[in-house]
């Protein structure tokens, strides 16, 4: 746990989220600013900087991640489609650098856009 790590203060319960779902290793929350009519973010209570050093370090928390993630979308009702999106670094538009899931939904959502 960071005190300087916004989502690691999240998952201590110190800065309030709408958490959804809850696990002993994940916490799932809504984004403070949504980019779909479901979009929920799933991070690892342990701090991790993003997906790939998580993935490398403990895969079977990355693969706790990703079940969380689809059970999820299940109680959002997602059964039609919805995306699970993780920015990795700064040219990717990563700016919380803690490891997180966005899980997407309620919307089209076809790639390529457009
Ligand atoms: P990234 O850009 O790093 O992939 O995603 C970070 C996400 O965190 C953004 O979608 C942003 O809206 C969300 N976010 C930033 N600060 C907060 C916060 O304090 N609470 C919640 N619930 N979401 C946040
Ligand atoms: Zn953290």
């Amino acid at each position: 746990m960071s005190d300087s790590c916004l989502f690691c203060r999240i998952a201590a319960g110190d800065i309030p989220a709408e958490i959804v779902y809850s696990t002993d290793s994940v916490v799932a929350f809504r984004d403070l600013n949504p980019q779909a009519p479901t979009h929920v973010l799933v991070i690892p209570r342990e701090h991790h900087a993003n997906i790939g050093e998580l993935g490398a370090s403990d895969p079977t928390l990355a693969g706790d991640l990703i079940a969380a993630a689809a059970v999820v979308a299940e109680r959002e009702g997602l059964g039609e489609g919805w995306r699970l999106v993780f920015n990795t670094g700064p040219a990717a538009g990563q700016t919380v650098f803690h490891a997180h899931g966005h899980v997407l939904g309620g919307r089209s959502l076809t790639w390529p856009p457009g």
